[in-house]
């Protein structure tokens, strides 16, 4: 019998710890959670690990501490030109996953409604409920994923207060373009929406850059933005994330964030601050190494046979894997793992409506050459493997 309330039942057990799992158990090639087989640079595990020697071992400042904060605000100017008071709008939490419950949390009454995108990050429609809140689902197609405002302005009502959205976007990697903006811009406004921009693979971009969705015309004013170190340092395991808004929506997630964890771990955001005052050549080269592995991985699924939709941004591919006839994506992530040693996610855990996902798989590229180089070898059998299954 279980204990889980009902809020939370309808979610069971998280896709990444169960693949995770798999992978073990097979001894695959783990392409599933997006998580870095490598480490993020020497010189944020020096300041951080200075900062431990320095004695810095006790709760930061509830809101993040100020060197911290800062440098997210010098950060922010950098990359939007927007000029931010750090000590009234910025909040550091445990990872960004920490920022969107507690902005749930802050922000809804019971039955407010959360405008969330399919495919969506699993964390986001658990967030929404656990803070007693019912997410009104927009799906995106393959192989596209761009958001259309007839679908976006259908979903709206009354009780719409908060609509989430991801750029660049996990799992399909599209980066929202200039109209995607401009719509979302006009509905929120139209409709006094508190706007979330899940950014944290805002430093992943292969073509056109990052535009945060904080310059778009009248969002600044009722938008949040949020990110980590985990993605742009190669430290997921951290679990530092931020998040970056208007005074009086900040406030209103610290007074979720107060409750919750109360404050990230103190020598990590020292480290932070120190990550994000890194030179510019730090985030190019960061870039040129993922678009490699981002063009390494596509090959591979191409020559086995797949189609991948290839990212503009974020360390995610979705390939499509109709050409195999797989019952869906769960029953051909299965076969993966278990018989060509590889573990992908079954990105029907990204969806409500899951037939969406059907013939499609997510392949992480946040991987060392060698990894991709094994997981291509593998897949290289795929289709024999494919074709003798009974
Ligand atoms: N964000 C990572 C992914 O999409 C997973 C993080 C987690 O396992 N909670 O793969």
């Amino acid at each position: 019998m279980t204990r889980v309330n009902s809020r939370l039942r309808p979610f069971g057990a998280t896709i990444f710890a169960e693949m995770t799992r798999l992978a073990l158990a097979h001894n695959a090639v783990n392409l599933g959670q997006g998580a870095p087989d490598f480490d993020g640079p020497e010189f944020v595990k020096e300041a951080a690990i200075r900062a431990i020697r320095d004695g810095r071992g006790q709760y930061a400042r509830m809101t993040g501490l100020p060197e911290l904060t800062s440098a997210i605000a010098e950060r922010f100017h950098k990359t939007t030109a927007i000029t931010i008071a750090a000590d009234e709008q910025t909040v550091v939490t445990c990872g960004c996953t920490e920022a969107i419950v507690d902005a749930m949390l802050a922000l809804l009454e019971p039955g407010d409604e959360v405008i969330l995108f399919e495919p969506f990050y699993d964390s986001y429609p658990a967030a929404v409920a656990m803070a007693g809140g019912v997410a009104k689902i927009v799906t995106l197609h393959a192989p596209h994923f761009r958001i259309e405002a007839a679908s976006l302005e259908a979903a709206i009502t009354t009780k719409t207060k908060v609509m989430l959205v991801n750029t660049p976007h996990n799992p399909s990697g599209h980066m929202l373009d200039a109209e995607e903006r401009r719509t979302i811009a006009r509905v929120a406004n139209a409709h006094d929406l508190v706007v979330l921009s899940d950014e944290v693979y805002e430093e992943l971009f292969y073509a056109q850059p990052h535009q945060s969705l904080a310059m778009e015309d009248g969002l600044v004013e009722r938008t949040v933005v949020l990110s980590s170190l985990g993605k742009s340092f190669s430290f997921t395991g951290w679990k530092v994330g931020w998040a970056i808004g208007p005074a009086p929506i900040i406030s209103a997630i610290r007074a979720a964030h107060q409750f919750t964890t109360f404050c990230a771990p103190t020598p990590l955001q020292v480290a932070a601050a120190a990550a994000l005052r890194a030179p510019e050549t730090y985030f190019t080269a960061f870039r040129a190494e993922y678009k490699r592995r981002r063009d390494l991985l596509a090959e591979g699924l191409r020559a086995s046979g797949l189609t991948p939709i290839v990212p503009e941004g974020s360390y995610f591919i979705l390939a499509d894997h109709s050409k195999y006839a797989f019952e869906d994506d769960f029953a051909f992530c299965r076969f993966l793992v278990e018989k060509v040693g590889i573990a992908a996610i079954p990105p029907g855990a990204f969806y409500k409506n899951k037939q969406h996902a059907r013939t499609l798989a997510r392949f992480a590229f946040c991987k060392r050459d060698e990894t991709l180089h094994a997981a291509n070898e593998r897949l290289r059998s795929l289709p024999e493997l494919a074709a003798q299954r009974t």
